[in-house]
């Protein structure tokens, strides 16, 4: 067995869970499981739904392309164009495997993890107060998208950990974009999806230093909170 693997069944998903799933071998997809086999997934709203990342009577899907999910909330936007989606659980693994994000990993094992976006030494809160802040923000909007500043994860670590950066010049959260040390050459790519495939990787201490457990210009905002605390950052 496998010490290190965060790979679970369906079967074992619990309410306020942080799961995520590998897109294309390339970056890791985070949600929040609500139960019932729903999610809330914060998504790029343009880029993903030509990318089919998430499922939806309104055209977009996972499993087939040309054939839409059935279930009638899957890929919903309660605030149109805020990118905070419900999804069935279905449509956002596609065929890919679940797992679940750590929290309150040991610094060995957050070192030892090879790619960002799997755990955080940081503590989560109760499921009810994470099913909370993921349902007020599907209904009342969130955050502008941005990869490496604002992304799935970041919603996710959001949601399970109320945490977010009071450091307007070092926002992003994400594991997964705080490994990625973008040289000149690479800041000139213009896709950014291939600009974190192809980067660079920094080195585990540097990521290390960027958890959010470990970083001390996060606080904790209350998610009613929210909008007017990142406003206020700007
Ligand atoms: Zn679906």
């Amino acid at each position: 067995m496998d010490l290190f693997s965060q790979k679970i069944k369906r079967s074992e998903l619990k309410e306020g869970d942080h799961i995520y799933t590998w897109r294309k071998q390339i970056y890791s997809h985070h949600g929040i499981f609500i139960g019932e086999g729903k999610l809330i997934h914060f998504v790029n709203s343009g880029i993903d739904d030509i990318l089919h990342f998430s499922g939806g009577s309104s055209g977009s899907v996972m499993k087939n392309k040309k054939t839409p999910c059935p279930v009638s909330y899957c890929g919903s936007e309660k605030v149109a164009g805020s990118g905070v989606r419900m999804s069935c659980i279905d449509c956002f693994i596609i065929k890919g495997s679940l797992y679940r994000f750590k929290y309150e990993a040991s610094h060995e094992f957050l070192v030892a993890k090879l790619r960002g976006g799997t755990c955080s030494t940081a503590r989560s809160d109760s499921p009810e107060e994470v099913i909370h802040r993921a349902t007020y923000l599907y209904e009342n909007g969130y955050v502008e998208y941005d990869l490496t500043n604002n992304n799935c994860e970041d919603f996710a670590l959001y949601c399970k950990t109320g945490l977010w950066s009071n450091d307007k010049s070092n926002q992003g959260r994400s594991s997964q974009a705080n490994m990625v040390h973008p040289t000149k050459e690479e800041d000139k790519i213009k896709n950014k999806i291939h600009r974190i495939a192809t980067a660079i990787p920094r080195s585990c201490l540097k990521r290390e230093n960027q958890d959010l457990g470990v970083r001390e210009d996060v606080e904790k905002v209350r998610v009613e909170d929210l909008s007017s605390f990142h406003l206020a950052l700007k």
